[in-house]
C-alpha cells in the first residue's frame, strides 16, 4: 500500500533513476498502477488532490484594468488629450473637463466590451479541451487530459493525443509524432524495455511525452508526470505563450483605420487653414479642426470588430461549431467549396446490414433495422456460418444490450464493425463465447490507406486462421488463388451493391498464417479465400438534403470525399442533390493517373472523390485552391491532418475525429453534420456583414459632420456646432450604438447571395453608393435647419442645440438603415437585436442630460429644448429613414420584377 500513497516526485530522488531506465513492472509498482484495471475511483480523488492538475501555468488573464488602460493607447486618445491641454491654456476649462469625460466614457464603453468579448472567448476554448483514455477501475473512459494524474494508465491508438509524460507498458506497432517536441517529422516507432539510463530524449522509445500524438498501431502507458514536471512543461517555462496572430480581416480594419487617420490629418489641415482664411478665432478653429479629426477616425470600429468575432464564435458554438483559429470565422464567409466525408457527415453512420453474398453465388437479404439482433435471414443459415464467424472476430466494436440508462441496443466502437456483430447476433451466434473459443492472438489494425483489417485466432481443434475485412478491390487483390472467374463475380456482385448505396466489405481467411504486423498484408496475397461480401446500409441524414440546397443557393459548391467505393458515394450523392445531372464521381486510382491540368479542368464536373487516400485530400484541395477557391475540408483520421491543414477552412469531426485532426482543424463540428457546417458558414457571412454595416454607418455619419462644418466654413456661416458637441456625437451617441450593430441576428438573405470575395472592399462600391444617399440627406436636414433658424434671428445657442439634436436623431435613425441593405428597418424591427435597443436608449437617456442637465448646459454650451419643439427636430431627422427605406422599396421591387 505504501506505493500509492506516496508521492511520486518524491521516490525520483536524485538517486532514483529515470523512469526510461526502470523495467515497466516496475514502474508500475512505484507509481501503484494495476495494469489489468487502472486506478481506482478513490485513488485518482487522492491523486488529484496531492498533484493537482495537469495544466501548465495559463498566461495571466489581462486584468480589467489593463483593458481599460489599453483603451488609452490609441492616436485618437493622444489628440484628444493635447486637445484637452489646449483648451486649458487658452483658459476654456469646460471644454477641458467636457473632452476628458469623453475620453473616459469612450474608455469605459470599450474596456466593457472587450472584456465582455475575452471572457466569452476564454469560455469557449475551453470546450476545445484536449481529451484521452484511461483505463480506472477496470473500465475504459475518455477524460479531459487536465485531469490525469500520476499513475493513471493511458491507452493510446492511432490519433490519439498524449496527455502527459508517460511509461509505455504495453504497445503494439505503436507510432507516435514528437515534432512538436523534439522538431523530428518522422514517427517515432516505439518499444516496451528499459534503456540505459542517459538516453537522450528523442531516443526514450519507451516513453511517450505530453502534446505529441499517435500516428499508428496502439499501447498502454502509465503515467508519470503531469503539469509544469512533464518534459514540455519544462520547455513552455521558457518559451512565451504565442498569441492567436491577427486575423487578415482584422488586419485589413486596422489598414482602413490607418487610411482614415491620415484623412483626418490631411482635414485638420484644411480646416485650420479655411478657419484662418475666414479670420475665425484661432481657438475656436483649433478646437473644431480637432473635432473634426475625432469625427473621421473610425475609434469603434477596432472593439466592433473584437466584438464581432467573439459573438461570431458564440453563436457557431451554440450551433455545434467550435472555432479554434478566430481567422476561421471570417474565413467561413468566403468559403466557396465545401469537400465533406460521407459516413456520419452526409449519413448517419448507423450501420445495417442488409444483404449477403456468398460465392456461391448466393445473395441473401437479412431483415431489421438498428443494432437490436432481431430480424431473418431469407436463406439458410449453415451456409453463412463461416462468413458470419470471420464478422464476429475480425471486428473490435462491442454489442451493448439494453440495461437501465440505455433503453435500446447500443454499439460501442466503430458502427460499421458494430453492425457486423449485430449480423452475427441475429443468426444466434454466442458472441462471448466465440471470443472465448477463438481468442485473438495478433492484428493488424484497420487503416484508411490499406481499408483493410486483419485478425489471427487460434481454435482448440483447427489450426489458427487469419481473418481479413476490408473493402472489397483491396481484399480480392488477396485471392487471386480463389481463380478469376469468382473474383470476377464478386466484383460484380460488389459493384451492384455498391450501386444501390450499400457499403460493401469483403471477408476472406487465410489459414494457418503467422500474420506479422511489422510486414503488413503483402504476405497474404495469393493466400487468402474468400468468404463473402456483406452490404451494409447507413441512412442519409435528414438535414443533410435542404442543407445541400442551401448551400448550392449560396454559391457554395458542395463535394463528396469519401473512402468508399465510387458507387456508393455516387448514389448517396445523387440522393442528396450533392452529384447532379452530368457530375460525374472518380475514384483514387484514375485521381493518381490525371495531371494537375487535367484534374483542374475537369474539377467543375466531379461532384464525388471515391477511394481517396488520406494524402490524396491534400492534392484535391490544392488543385481547388489553384483554382481560386476558398475550400472547407472535413477530416477525421490522423493521416487527414496535412489536408485539414492546408484547407482554408480544416474541419474536424467532434464524435469521430482524432485528437489529431481537431488539432489540425481550425473548427470542430460537435454533431459531426454537413448541416451544421452550412451553418458555420452562414454565421462567418453574418459576422462579415456586421461589420460592413458598421463601417457604412461609421463613415456615412462622420462624413456628414465633416460635410456640416465644411459648408459653414466654406459658406461664411458661424460653426453650426461646438467642437464639444461634435466629439460628443461622434464617442458618445455613435458609441454607445455602433458597437450593438455587430449583435444584428442573421436576416435570413446571408444564403441567398454569393460568397464574400476574400479581396472585398471594406468600402466597397456598395457601400460608398449608400454613402452617397445618406451622407448628403444627414447634412443636408442639419445645415438647412440650422440656416433656416439663424435666418429667424434665433439666439445662436438655441440654434446650435437644435442643430446638435437633429445631427444626434439623424446618427439614431442611419443605424436602423444600416442594418439592411434590402430589407425595410421597419420590418426587421429592433427588438430583434436588444442589444442595438439598449444602445440607442442609452444614447438617448445621455443625450436628455445634456439637454436638461444644468451643469450639463454649461459644459456642453447647450439650452434646454422645450419638449414640444422636438417632434419637427425629430421629423426632419426621419427624412434619412425615410429616403433610405424608400430606396430598399425599389430595390425589392426591381429584384421582385427580375424573378
Ligand atoms: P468513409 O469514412 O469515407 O466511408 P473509410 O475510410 O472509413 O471511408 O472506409 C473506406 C472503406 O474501408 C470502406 O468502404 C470499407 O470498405 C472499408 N472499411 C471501413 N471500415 C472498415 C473496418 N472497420 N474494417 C475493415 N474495412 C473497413
Ligand atoms: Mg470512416
Amino acid at each position: 500500500m505504501t506505493a500509492t500513497t506516496k508521492a511520486p516526485g518524491s521516490e525520483a530522488a536524485p538517486s532514483a533513476p529515470p523512469w526510461h531506465a526502470l523495467q515497466a513492472e516496475t514502474v508500475l509498482v512505484r507509481l501503484g498502477c494495476d495494469p489489468a484495471s487502472g486506478l481506482s475511483a478513490t485513488e485518482v480523488e487522492l491523486r488529484q488532490t496531492r498533484d493537482g492538475s495537469n495544466t501548465l501555468p495559463e498566461p495571466p488573464r489581462r486584468s480589467v484594468f489593463s483593458i481599460i488602460a489599453r483603451q488609452f493607447k490609441s492616436p485618437l486618445i493622444y489628440i484628444l488629450f493635447v486637445a484637452a491641454l489646449l483648451a486649458m491654456a487658452l483658459s476654456h476649462y469646460g471644454d477641458a473637463v467636457v473632452i476628458l469625460l469623453v475620453v473616459l466614457v469612450n474608455a469605459l464603453i470599450g474596456a466593457f466590451q472587450e472584456g465582455r468579448a475575452e471572457r466569452s472567448m476564454a469560455s469557449l476554448r475551453q470546450l476545445s479541451a484536449l481529451r484521452v483514455r484511461v483505463l480506472r477501475d477496470g473500465h475504459e473512459t475518455s477524460i479531459e487530459a487536465r485531469d490525469l494524474v500520476p499513475g493513471d494508465l493511458l491507452l493510446l491508438a492511432a490519433g490519439d493525443a498524449i496527455g502527459a509524460d508517460a511509461r509505455l507498458i504495453e504497445e503494439a506497432q505503436l507510432q507516435v509524432a514528437e515534432a512538436a517536441l523534439t522538431g523530428e517529422s518522422v514517427p517515432v516507432r516505439k518499444a516496451v524495455p528499459a534503456l540505459p539510463e542517459a538516453t537522450g530524449l528523442a531516443d526514450r522509445h519507451n516513453m511517450v511525452f505530453s502534446g505529441t500524438y499517435a500516428t499508428a498501431g496502439r499501447g498502454r502507458a502509465v503515467v508519470v508526470a503531469i503539469g509544469t514536471r512533464t518534459e514540455v512543461g519544462r520547455i513552455a517555462g521558457l518559451t512565451e505563450t504565442a498569441t492567436e496572430p491577427k486575423t487578415p480581416l482584422e488586419q485589413r480594419i486596422e489598414q482602413f483605420g490607418r487610411w482614415l487617420v491620415v484623412a483626418a490629418l490631411v482635414l485638420f489641415g484644411t480646416v485650420v487653414a479655411l478657419g484662418l482664411f475666414r479670420e475665425l478665432p484661432l481657438v475656436d478653429v483649433l478646437m473644431v479642426a480637432i473635432s473634426q479629426m475625432v469625427s473621421m477616425v473610425p475609434e469603434g470600429l477596432p472593439v466592433a470588430m473584437t466584438i464581432a468575432l467573439a459573438v461570431g464564435m458564440q453563436r457557431m458554438a451554440a450551433r455545434g461549431a467550435i472555432i479554434r483559429r478566430l481567422s476561421a470565422v471570417e474565413t467561413l464567409g468566403s468559403t466557396t467549396v465545401i469537400c465533406t466525408d460521407k459516413t456520419g457527415t452526409l449519413t448517419r453512420n448507423e450501420m445495417t446490414v442488409s444483404t449477403l453474398w456468398l460465392p456461391v453465388g448466393l445473395e441473401v437479404a437479412v431483415s431489421g433495422i438498428g443494432y437490436a439482433p432481431e430480424g431473418k435471414f431469407s436463406a439458410d443459415d449453415t451456409a453463412l456460418a463461416p462468413l458470419l464467424r470471420a464478422a464476429a472476430l475480425c471486428n473490435d466494436a462491442q454489442l451493448l444490450p439494453p440495461e437501465k440508462a440505455r433503453t435500446e441496443w447500443s454499439v460501442l466502437g466503430d458502427p460499421t464493425e458494430g453492425a457486423l456483430k449485430v449480423l452475427a447476433a441475429k443468426a444466434g451466434i454466442d458472441l462471448a463465447q466465440l471470443s472465448r473459443d477463438a481468442p485473438r492472438e495478433a492484428e493488424l489494425p484497420f487503416d484508411s490507406d490499406t481499408r483493410m483489417m486483419a485478425t489471427r485466432h487460434c481454435f482448440a481443434d483447427a489450426p489458427r486462421r487469419v481473418f481479413i475485412k476490408g473493402a472489397p478491390e483491396a481484399v480480392l487483390h488477396l485471392c487471386a488463388a480463389d481463380g478469376t472467374a469468382l473474383v470476377h463475380a464478386a466484383r460484380a456482385a460488389a459493384e451492384a451493391m455498391a450501386a444501390r448505396a450499400l457499403r460493401v466489405l469483403a471477408f476472406a481467411v487465410v489459414e494457418d498464417d503467422p500474420l506479422d504486423p511489422g510486414v503488413g498484408f503483402d504476405p497474404l496475397a495469393g493466400r487468402a479465400h474468400l468468404l463473402g461480401l456483406v452490404g451494409q446500409i447507413d441512412p442519409p441524414r435528414e438535414e443533410v438534403k435542404s442543407a445541400v440546397t442551401e448551400c448550392r443557393a449560396a454559391g457554395v459548391r458542395p463535394i463528396m470525399v469519401t473512402g468508399d467505393h465510387k458507387l456508393t458515394g455516387l448514389a448517396i450523392a445523387r440522393e442528396l442533390g450533392i452529384a447532379r445531372d452530368g457530375d460525374r464521381a472518380i475514384d483514387g486510382a484514375e485521381l493518381e493517373r490525371m495531371n494537375e491540368t487535367d484534374l483542374r479542368s475537369a474539377l467543375d464536373h466531379i461532384a464525388v472523390f471515391a477511394r481517396v487516400h488520406p494524402a490524396q485530400k491534400l492534392r484535391i484541395v490544392e488543385a481547388l485552391q489553384a483554382r481560386g477557391e476558398v475550400v472547407a475540408m472535413t477530416g477525421d483520421g490522423v493521416n487527414d491532418a496535412p489536408a485539414l491543414a492546408r484547407a482554408d477552412v480544416g474541419v474536424a469531426m467532434g464524435i469521430t475525429g482524432t485528437e489529431v485532426a481537431k488539432s489540425a482543424a481550425k473548427i470542430i463540428i460537435t454533431d459531426d453534420n454537413f448541416a451544421t457546417i452550412v451553418g458555420a458558414v452562414e454565421q462567418g457571412r453574418v459576422v462579415y456583414g456586421n461589420l460592413k454595416k458598421v463601417i457604412l454607418y461609421l463613415f456615412a455619419t462622420s462624413m456628414a459632420e465633416v460635410l456640416v462644418l465644411m459648408l459653414a466654413l466654406l459658406g461664411g456661416f458661424p460653426l453650426p456646432l461646438v467642437a464639444v458637441q461634435i466629439l460628443w456625437i461622434n464617442i458618445v451617441t455613435e458609441g454607445t450604438v455602433t458597437v450593438n450593430l455587430v449583435m444584428d441576428p442573421p436576416d435570413g438573405e446571408e444564403m441567398k447571395r454569393a460568397p464574400v470575395p476574400r479581396d472585398d472592399r471594406l468600402l466597397g462600391r456598395d457601400t460608398l453608393a449608400r454613402v452617397a444617399l445618406m451622407t448628403p440627406l444627414i447634412a443636408g436636414v442639419t445645415f438647412g435647419w440650422f440656416m433656416w433658424r439663424l435666418e429667424q434671428n434665433v439666439p445662436i445657442e438655441l440654434v446650435r442645440t437644435e442643430t446638435f439634436t437633429v445631427l444626434a436623431m439623424c446618427a439614431w435613425f442611419n443605424v436602423l438603415n444600416c442594418q439592411s441593405a434590402t430589407r425595410s428597418a421597419l420590418a426587421l424591427g429592433l427588438l430583434k437585436n436588444p442589444w442595438l435597443l439598449g444602445g440607442l436608449s442609452l444614447s438617448m437617456l445621455l443625450q436628455a442630460l445634456v439637454l436638461y442637465a444644468p451643469p450639463m448646459n454649461t459644459l456642453f454650451h447647450t439650452v434646454p429644448l422645450a419638449p414640444a419643439s422636438l417632434l419637427p427636430l425629430a421629423a426632419l431627422a426621419s427624412c434619412v429613414l425615410w429616403a433610405e427605406e424608400l430606396r430598399k422599396l425599389i430595390v425589392r421591387l426591381g429584384r421582385r420584377r427580375v424573378r
